[in-house]
């Protein structure tokens, strides 16, 4: 969790420490550690319990992180418009202000749900949870939550999505992942976006970029792609398939359990977080 930037209590907590919420601050006063606990803790039941919505549909989730401007939102839309029919798909946008990215996805007739978080820079279960009261699941196959841009916070924060994927833009320099390995450790796969620049930005080297992601022990597959010229697009629709196909294999072979309220969540997240080795 992130308690460096103080971002910890967003939109979709501060009930919990509120007057008559669950971590309030007893007359004995509770110590600040105890609160982000109970909060990392809340957060983790929340994503458990937003997993077991997905998993009761079928459908799979996946979160979409990288910096501001990398491209997550113009990769969506060629991904909309190169798919067709062929999933049913909603977006969860995660921003800190306005609706532009949730209008450009519902633009392309897909359904689009904004979280706007105000001061938050990442989000958080409980945000994810709010907005899933305004899709019915059982209409889509794929949801795609977009985080806020920030390489930091949102990767402290599981949100019950099945599987990550960072975008490293070109721009950004072939070092992204040694300077953020908390984020570059969470991806199950990492795409090099607006890599129609690689020829004009002829310092960034794919290659550096890899061997610094190889250097966290991460062996996820790394995709170059440019949503503008359409370059790579077809290894990331393959990636794409592959895993909600595996996703709905594993769902079917072991199906949804009824909820429980018991706190497992570390096995838990784990165990969801590895659908690339399974
Ligand atoms: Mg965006």
């Amino acid at each position: 969790m992130c308690d460096t930037c103080g971002c910890n209590i967003t939109e979709g907590n501060k009930h919990l420490i509120s007057p008559g919420g669950k971590l309030e601050k007893t007359d004995s006063g509770r110590e600040a550690i105890n609160v982000l606990h109970g909060l990392l803790d809340e957060n983790d039941h929340t994503a458990r319990h937003n997993r077991e919505h997905f998993n009761a549909h079928g459908v799979i989730a996946i979160n979409l992180m990288s910096s501001p401007g990398a491209g997550k939102t113009a990769l969506l839309e060629a991904s909309i418009k190169a798919l067709g029919d062929e999933f049913r798909i909603a977006v969860i946008e995660g921003d800190l202000e306005t609706e532009n990215d949730a209008e450009r996805i519902r633009s392309h007739g897909v359904t689009a749900v904004q979280i706007t978080t105000g001061s938050a820079c990442h989000l958080d279960a409980h945000m994810v949870h709010d907005a899933l009261h305004e899709l019915d699941l059982s209409t889509f196959d794929i949801v795609f939550i977009e985080n806020v841009g920030n390489l930091v916070c949102p990767a402290s924060f599981d949100l019950g999505q099945h599987t990550n994927v960072v975008l490293l833009s070109v721009p950004e320099g072939d070092d992204k992942p040694a300077k953020y390995p908390v984020m570059f450790r969470t991806a199950d796969l990492v795409m090099l976006s607006k890599a129609d620049l690689l020829p004009i930005l002829d310092d960034f080297s794919p290659t550096r970029a890899e061997a610094y992601l190889r250097k966290l022990a991460n062996p996820a597959p790394l995709i170059q792609t440019s949503a503008k010229s359409g370059d790579g697009m077809d290894s990331w629709l393959q990636w794409l398939r592959d895993v909600t196909s595996q996703n709905r294999l594993s769902l079917k072979s072991s199906p949804p359990v009824q909820k429980h309220h018991h706190h497992d969540h570390h096995h838990d997240r784990d165990h969801h977080h590895d659908l690339k080795h399974s």
